[in-house]
């Protein structure tokens, strides 16, 4: 049998003020389901991966077909269903319900192993939907660009009096969202040495203008980073290696690293994460022939990368976890210290949460990026107090290429979230933007994940664990009729470690639209106040205070 492929005309990602299908909210999911899978935007089309290990947007081309086909003949009163990238049913709900729930990677607690899950994804009965890969709001690395900016500008903060400048950052994985690392230091001012083992991956981000050069030799790599280090000059360089071997050849050399961390897909040790004993095309064939023989290297490999990571934070580099579960694989494989440093969310993000922060962002389904400029600049002229957020912005006009449907992503939080939206409705409605615009968030955000290696790490009163609440999350969402709605399992740290909802929400410019963004937006991020504030954080206390979320102060 012929294996297919991404057909890259049938499969283009429509745009202009034309529909396909019976409403706006069934459009914007057609075009956003089409945008993950371009090309420009998705790692692998060819596979229907979009990002994050095997993180994918349907199940197969078959099941993509189908989903194509039920969104074009969806009535406006109608839910479409869709079980791990599979469409299973189209029922009769109202207008004010989402027009698609999604369920993605979801098993039994005991069940949720990669082991299981293999066997399932083999029969064919599941799909890894990681976050925004399964729920068709990724929007290429330029989702995750904001917040890496904003984790290392804390990291600047806190350690080096606000600036990267002259310091040396070192990590490893260059791809959809690992790929918005160098990108991000150099933002910082700082240095940036990325190992990738993928040459193909180092080449996309060169011409996606993420970063700077790539090297091929580990030691002309570590000289011209301390040269432009020392120089003070923001620089990124992909090393085509493995991490483990960058690692290593720092230690050997004595090189001082002033912060260390890592993207590679930890989460998935057999499809995401390379051995350092083996070539990659070694690794593609070892993958398929002996996935047992392939998972313990793998695991062998984490167990000396997180070694060689915590001895270089014993020589002063300010090492951390950047949400990928490295920690865990190496702790499962023996070593008893693995977790010897802290994860991102609890040491820079969680202040954040607590203000239900988060990384919102919209895509404009016009497919103009005329559009985006026009709620640029909306946003800057709602939120002038906001230099944070401006800085941003004016940055990203300039440093970020858009990746298929011209796209934004800021991290704002309660209140601002439903302002935003409202100002978007306007523009669609009077015409200030050729086509409506589509709102979502990643799935990592304030109050729609439960996952203890990484959003919910070192909660106050111990409830990383807890996973009522992205469940909570999912079903608010629905209530206050959001456009799609999904549950996730897994996504970011793999089979067993998470729980997560995601939710999108469309400004057509109608008045209907207006109430559902009114409910959404303000729900969605308040249940992240309300969890924070439950879990014991005196900032999210305020805060719900401030939003009126407190319901304590509501029954008293
Ligand atoms: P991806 O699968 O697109 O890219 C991973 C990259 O790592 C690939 O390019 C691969 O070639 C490379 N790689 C694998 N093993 C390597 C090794 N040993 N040495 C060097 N390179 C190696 O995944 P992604 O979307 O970039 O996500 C990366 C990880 O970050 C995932 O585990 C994901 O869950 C996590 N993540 C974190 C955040 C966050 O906010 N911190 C957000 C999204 C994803």
């Amino acid at each position: 049998m012929v294996k297919k492929t991404y057909d890259a005309i049938k499969y283009k990602t429509p745009t202009g003020t034309q529909l396909s299908c019976k409403g706006w909210i069934q459009e914007a999911a057609l075009r956003m389901l089409l945008n993950n899978l371009n090309p420009e935007v998705a790692e692998k089309p060819d596979e229907l991966i979009v990002y994050g290990g095997r993180g994918k947007a349907a199940r197969n081309f078959e099941s993509l077909d189908l989903i194509i086909k039920a969104l074009k003949d969806l009535e406006n009163d109608e839910s479409l269903l869709i079980q791990s990238g599979k469409p299973v049913g189209i029922l009769k709900t109202h207008t004010n319900a989402p027009r698609i729930l999604i369920s993605n990677s979801q098993l039994v607690p005991k069940w949720a192993t990669w082991e299981h899950f293999d066997e399932l994804e083999k029969k064919g009965l599941m799909m890894f939907g990681q976050m925004t890969a399964g729920s068709w709001i990724y929007i290429g690395s330029q989702g995750i660009v904001q917040g890496t900016y904003e984790t290392f500008g804390a990291v600047a903060k806190r350690h080096f009096s606000g600036t990267l400048k002259n310091t040396l950052s070192v990590t490893a994985g260059l791809g959809g969202m690992g790929g918005a690392q160098p990108l991000s230091i150099t933002m910082n001012e700082g240095v940036c040495l990325a190992a990738e083992v993928e040459k193909w991956r180092i080449e996309k981000r060169l011409e996606t203008k993420y970063l700077d050069e790539m090297i091929e030799n580990i030691d002309v790599a570590i000289d011209k980073a301390l040269r432009a280090k020392e120089i003070g000059k923001a620089w990124s360089i992909g090393v085509h290696c493995n991490a483990v071997e960058l690692l290593g050849r720092l230690i050997e050399r004595n090189i001082p690293v002033d912060i260390l961390t890592d993207q590679t897909s930890a989460h998935d040790p057999l499809v995401g994460y390379v051995p350092h004993t083996l070539s990659t095309d070694a690794a593609t064939v070892l993958r398929e022939s002996d996935p047992q023989k392939y998972i313990s290297l793998a695991y062998d490999s984490m167990k000396l990368h997180v070694k060689l990571m915590l001895e270089l934070q014993s020589r002063g580099a300010v090492t951390f976890d950047y949400g990928n579960n490295l920690r865990a694989r190496a702790y499962e494989a023996g070593l008893k210290n693995a977790f010897g440093f802290p994860g991102f969310v609890p040491a820079y993000i969680r202040p954040l949460f607590c203000e239900g922060k988060g990384p919102f962002r919209w895509a404009a389904l016009s497919g103009d990026p005329n559009d985006i400029a026009v709620t640029d600049e909306v946003m800057i002229n709602l939120f002038p107090e906001n230099e944070g957020m401006i800085r941003w912005i004016k940055m990203a006009q300039q440093k970020i290429a858009f990746q298929g449907l011209p796209a934004r992503i800021c991290w704002v939080g309660q209140g601002d979230r439903e302002k935003a939206g409202f100002a978007f409705n306007e523009l669609v409605r009077t015409g200030k933007v050729k086509a409506p615009i589509v709102i979502g968030r990643d799935h990592l955000d304030t109050g729609s994940v439960a996952s203890p290696n990484r959003e919910t790490e070192a909660m106050l009163d111990g409830s990383d664990a807890v996973a009522d609440w992205p469940i909570l999350n999912a079903l608010v969402n629905t209530a206050g009729g959001a456009s799609w709605v999904s549950l996730h399992q897994g996504g970011g740290v793999g089979m067993g470690y998470s729980i997560h909802a995601g939710m999108v929400i469309v400004a057509d410019g109608t008045d209907e639209a207006a109430c559902k963004l009114s409910r959404v937006l303000r729900n969605d991020p308040g249940l992240g106040i309300i969890r924070h504030a439950d879990a014991g954080y005196d900032v999210a206390k305020d805060y719900a205070r401030m939003y009126d979320l407190d319901i304590k102060e509501r029954l008293s």
